[in-house]
């Protein structure tokens, strides 16, 4: 058996699929959601309803079970992150929860979901930015609140293995986007949060788009199948140090809202609003250590990867459903 911790969220909904998928012979499901508001249900999955924060629910949560993905924690994009720090430091309780409660179970192996956002601020200045290297998230200066809980729960596994011998894989995500992902409510991310105008455009004639800053920041997004490849190929490894998992391809904002409107078939009025949460100026992965270990890195082009979410956030918007 093995656990998913945030499966009621993004990447946990598709996580509980894959596993299934590459023979897994039972998956357990947890997230703090009612079951109903799950963005993807799989009813061949043992689904609990738990509030992670509290050591009990973890213990529930990996009883019996030899893996666990901790995915689960409240976030959302930059808009959500830099307006509710306390909120995303929080995720310290779940964290360290689950590692006492994995360590306690004797779970072999404990995957943890870090994010880009714990590299050093400082060298992410320039949009025509150097692809972050692994070892740039030290000396630490991570983006402030959600970047410092992460980094946190970084060393927390490193240190879980090392003093109690839990073994752990530690990815560092950059800019998950696809389907069943987040697209509307304040916590979605740049390209769910531009489709949904230019779709706004296409199906309903509202021709605008405000974007956050001057556009010319500049950024990776990784599709959801490569994410998903990664995590599975990572958790199977023996790479004990944090990696990146993230696309190379970089684009500016402008560029991404380009990309939606050629999809499309619209152009929009572009506002630029530079008093919004915009983050750093640039950030790209390099994936040299990735493709040395596991001889591969996410590739999904961002056109075919936008394409396809587009026409599930389409979907979504014809039949009137907003994702919570
Ligand atoms: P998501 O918000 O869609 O999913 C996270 C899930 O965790 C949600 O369903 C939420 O209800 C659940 N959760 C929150 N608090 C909980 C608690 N106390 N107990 C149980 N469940 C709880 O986010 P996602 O995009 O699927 O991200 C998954 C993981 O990947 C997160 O840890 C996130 O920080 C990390 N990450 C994501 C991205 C990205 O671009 N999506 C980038 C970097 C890192």
């Amino acid at each position: 058996m093995v656990l998913v911790c945030g499966a009621g969220g993004f990447i946990g909904g598709h996580l509980v699929n894959a596993l299934f998928a590459a023979g897994a012979a039972a998956v357990r499901a947890a997230d703090i959601k009612p079951f109903d508001e799950w963005q993807q249900k799989n009813p061949a999955a043992d689904n609990l309803v738990l509030d992670l924060r509290s050591t009990e629910s973890c213990r529930r949560a990996v009883h019996g079970t030899e893996g666990a993905f901790q995915l689960a924690a409240d976030m959302g994009g930059m808009g959500f992150i830099q307006n509710n720090k306390a909120l995303c430091m929080l995720n310290v309780l779940s964290d360290t929860h689950m590692l006492l409660a994995a360590r306690e179970a004797g779970v072999r192996r404990f995957f943890y979901s870090s994010s880009a956002c714990v590299y050093n601020i400082e060298k992410q200045e320039n949009p025509d930015v150097a692809a972050l290297r692994e070892e740039d998230a030290y000396p630490a200066l991570p983006e402030d609140g959600y970047g410092w809980e992460k980094l946190f729960g970084e060393r927390m596994c490193r240190h879980f293995h090392e003093d109690f011998g839990l073994e752990s894989r530690v990815a560092r995500f950059h800019n998950v986007y696809g389907p069943y992902g987040t697209w509307a409510g304040g916590r979605e991310k740049a390209p769910a949060a531009i489709s949904r105008k230019v779709l706004d455009a296409k199906l309903f004639g509202r021709h605008e788009i405000e974007i956050w800053g001057d556009g010319t920041q500049t950024r990776s997004f990784m599709y959801i199948d490569d994410c998903i490849k990664g995590i599975l190929d990572i958790f199977e490894s023996d790479i004990v140090e944090p990696i990146n998992l993230g696309s190379s391809e970089l684009v500016t904002i402008n560029q991404l809202v380009d990309i939606a409107e050629e999809i499309a078939g619209v152009q929009l009025k572009r506002i630029y609003n530079p008093n919004a949460p915009r983050g750093v100026n640039g950030r790209n992965s390099d994936n040299t250590l990735i493709r040395k270990r596991l001889g591969w890195e996410p590739s999904t082009p961002l056109r075919a990867g936008m394409a396809k979410t587009m026409a599930w956030i389409e979907k979504e918007m014809r039949a009137g459903s907003v994702s919570r």
